[in-house]
């Protein structure tokens, strides 16, 4: 992960400052949150503790998408009940908070703060009416549109990668998702609002922006759409790479289409859930296209680009998924020949249509369905990289390699295609002052699910 909490604020903060643990379960909206969240808290004057047992201050931003992700945190509740230190304050934020913030009042009482993914900029209030006696426990989890965007501070950049938030929540209520329940209705940020945080950002030395949204191509505000907004983000100065990320096939139009051949920022790289191959399946799910529309969808992506990376979401085990069904998967997921799509077994969420759906599909043929896709998709994943080998890529270099004793010196980068790169260098370089650049790197080998390469000039 390019962008990390422990960078958000000062990780020694001075003896007897105060100290914060900010822990993000789930996806990179969640990221982006909990890096918002810790700038918030600084100029209050906490600074990173080194672990949760250490802080004064607790904050679970949580993931409410799966069953595993909630019992995840309330197993760390339960840990901090005991393990944190006398007088810490527990907050909880994000969706499970979001969707589960009474009965998180009601169930656990070392929790004194519950908040959701739209109210998180009032954090610093609420701490503060609890460290001062005000109140003794508080929940905020109100929906107030943008006004969270209008109430954060400046962002801080982290590396030479950053997300940007554009567009939250979700109208199409499939019925397995607890989104539109616990991130609201859609809602897209000015893009002028936008653009003056990426500018901040490549002020800093931000040089590729991943713009964030839970049907981020559904992006639209003052005749703006992803794809002109994407234009619009190319023309900050500094900025050389554009990624976005999660889309819906229905949103997905000819204009953005066509960006992957008329804006050269914008990365060969299309994140694009299916999460089924059987249209009774779909149906089922309320995604409101089919399987044929998917794949005519990513035949047209193709033809402006025929080596983009395709990667996606999948769900096995939905209530009433038959072999068949299933088998229909797994030869999408062949044809389609995806670059590391996600894979789930299906979860029932309480409160969502599916949960109550009868079929049920057990556990144990959920579990064996999984292995089966993730072995075709780890199995195309490893033949899209075969493609490159051989080739001169540009590569943004993010760090140095965590692990030289085991593979020696090395670079770590990504390809325009998203591909993590692993580069050696020749004695003598000064590798770490190519962090942030792009460079060239040929590429030797292709692993499981990345490249290997070798520095050919800065
Ligand atoms: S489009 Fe995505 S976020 Fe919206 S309901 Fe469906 S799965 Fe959830």
């Amino acid at each position: 992960m390019p962008v990390r909490i422990e960078d958000a604020a000062h990780a020694s903060p001075p003896p007897g400052a105060k100290r914060m643990f900010i822990k993000s379960y789930g996806c990179q909206m969640n990221v982006y949150d909990g890096l918002r969240m810790a700038e918030l808290l600084a100029p209050m004057g906490y600074g990173l503790a080194p672990t949760a047992e250490d802080a004064d201050l607790i904050v679970l931003n949580t993931c409410h998408i799966r069953e595993k992700a909630d019992d995840k945190v309330f197993s760390d509740i339960g840990r901090l009940r005991r393990e944190a230190a006398p007088g810490a304050i527990i907050a909880v934020g994000g969706c499970t908070g979001q969707a589960l913030g009474a009965s998180i009042m009601q169930t656990a009482p070392a929790v004194q703060v519950v908040f959701g993914p739209q109210t998180y900029h009032r954090l610093p209030t609420l701490i503060e009416k609890i460290t001062t006696g005000q109140l003794k426990r508080a929940v905020d989890t109100d929906f107030p549109e943008l006004e969270k965007f209008d109430n954060l501070p400046t962002p801080g950049a982290y590396g030479p990668t950053a997300f940007v938030t554009i567009q939250e929540g979700c109208d199409k209520f499939c019925t397995y998702c607890v989104v539109p329940y616990t991130r609201g209705a859609e809602i897209s940020r000015p893009a002028a609002h936008i653009i003056q945080e990426v500018e901040t950002l490549a002020q800093q030395g931000v040089k590729e922006v991943t713009l964030l949204g839970q049907n981020v191509n559904a992006y639209q505000h003052e005749g703006y759409t992803l794809a002109s907004l994407c234009e619009a983000v190319g023309n900050v100065p500094g900025i050389a790479r554009i990624r976005f990320t999660t889309s819906h096939p229905n949103n997905t139009g000819d204009d953005l289409i066509n960006a992957f051949a008329t804006n050269p920022k914008l990365m060969p790289y299309f994140h694009l859930p299916v999460q089924a191959g059987s249209n009774r399946v779909l149906q089922a799910m309320n995604r409101n296209h089919t399987a044929e529309s998917y794949l005519a969808t990513i035949a047209r992506i193709r033809q402006v680009n025929p080596d983009i990376a395709i990667s996606g979401d999948f769900i096995v085990g939905f209530p009433g998924e038959t072999e068949e069904d299933f088998e229909q998967t797994l030869q999408l997921a062949a044809n389609v020949g995806y670059f590391g799509a996600y894979s789930f077994a299906y979860s029932p969420r309480p409160g969502t249509p599916a949960a109550e759906l009868p079929g049920q599909v057990p556990e144990l043929t959920k579990k064996e369905r999984l292995a089966a896709l993730q072995a075709v998709l780890d199995h195309t994943t490893a033949d899209y990289l075969t493609r490159f080998v051989g080739q001169t890529l540009p590569v943004l270099i993010e760090g140095e390699n965590e692990h030289p004793e085991r593979y020696g010196p090395q670079l770590r980068g990504r390809s325009p295609h998203n591909a993590p790169v692993n580069i050696s260098y020749p004695p003598g370089t000064n590798a770490r002052s190519l962090i942030g650049q792009i460079v060239q790197v040929h590429i030797t080998q292709s692993a499981a699910k990345s490249l290997v390469g070798e520095l050919t000039a800065a």
